[in-house]
């Protein structure tokens, strides 16, 4: 019988799924990394959210491991390459959160445009600051999507229907998807120079690690505004400091950072500053996204293990 162990907290679908599937589930989460270490060479399938980091020491120790799977998109926390020379399929479920992710994006552009977490923490504390700050709308607003995929399509679907003008940049060249959508696919450089908002959705590989810093933040409109749920590591955080302080970007919305939670003395002060919202990377921390998760990556799994005569 094959034996799965859950590491960090999933939709409890996964869970009975597969016990229903004649699986034996551990549902484990919390476990530390020793604990970890010393059980993982009992299980046939590891699953996992972006917590637990399935290295290459995990793998090592893994001998009867068939299967890592992710409840989520992000495979950045997962040695992928070595447990695939090792075997191992590595599964995800990258389409069940783009509806959420998406919608998050579009209320965090309203929330940055008006200052709603700042205006919100005067008022608590026993202000009334009406007519202290004056935002912007989002229509007719130039809205620049870095990484046309699938969330940064479905954000640019949403943000035409608020009547924004979109343009987006990807390394693929997607001018189909584009046009299809109403948006203008256009270089790097030029969605730097001409957004009024710029939203972030690349996966992280070492080519977009910071490939938002100093230079790019110099290129910016004066005000523009930055969303990032995509990841912390995109965006040069220092760089970013520096260019709320000098003005030149008038306000930020991050639902991920370089360090979770932050550590560094500059994204301390940086999530502290008054014009940046935080969230605490909530993107897929819907029912619905993590039903989908679970619906699709049970299905994955049960699918591979029939395949392969390991149920
Ligand atoms: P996707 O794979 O569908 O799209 C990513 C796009 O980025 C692709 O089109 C790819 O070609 C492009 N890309 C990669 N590197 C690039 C680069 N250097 N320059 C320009 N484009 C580049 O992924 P997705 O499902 O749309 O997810 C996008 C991002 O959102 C990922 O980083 C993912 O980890 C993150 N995410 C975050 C949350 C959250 O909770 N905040 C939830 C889901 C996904």
């Amino acid at each position: 019988m094959a034996r799965a162990l859950i590491t960090d907290p999933v939709d409890e679908y996964i869970v009975n799924e597969l016990s229903r599937n004649g699986i034996i589930v551990d549902y484990r989460p919390g476990i530390n990394r020793d604990e970890l270490m010393s059980i993982i060479k009992d299980y046939e399938v590891l699953v996992v959210r972006s917590r637990t980091k399935v290295t290459r020491e995990v793998i090592d120790a893994a001998s009867r491991l068939r299967v890592i799977a992710r409840a989520g998109v992000g495979l950045d926390n997962i040695d992928v390459e070595y447990a695939r020379s090792k075997g191992i399929e590595v599964l995800n479920a990258p389409e069940g959160s783009t509806q959420s992710v998406a919608e998050l994006v579009i209320g965090l552009m309203v929330a940055a445009a008006r200052l709603v977490a700042l205006q919100d923490r005067l008022v608590k504390g026993g202000e009334w600051p009406k007519g202290k700050y004056v935002g912007t709308e989002l229509f007719g607003k130039v809205l620049g999507v870095v990484g046309f995929g699938r969330i940064g399509q479905r954000v640019a679907e949403l943000a035409r229907a608020i009547g924004m003008k979109v343009q987006a940049y990807d390394i693929l060249d997607l001018r189909d998807k584009a046009t299809k959508l109403g948006v203008d696919f256009v270089d790097f450089e030029t969605l730097i120079r001409s957004s009024d908002f710029i939203t972030i959705h690349v996966t992280l590989t070492p080519s977009a690690r910071h490939m938002i810093g100093e230079r790019e933040f110099q290129m910016m409109k004066d005000g523009v505004i930055i969303i990032n749920t995509s990841r912390g590591e995109v965006i040069d955080t220092k760089a970013l400091l520096k260019a709320l302080n000098d003005g030149k970007v008038a306000a930020v919305a991050l639902d991920v950072l370089e360090n979770e939670p932050p550590k560094e003395p500059w994204e301390v002060e940086l999530v502290r500053h008054p014009r940046v919202i935080v969230t605490p990377h909530i993107g897929a921390e819907t029912r619905e996204a993590q039903r989908r998760i679970a619906e699709i990556l049970v299905d994955k799994i049960i699918k591979y293990l029939r395949t392969n005569n390991l149920i």
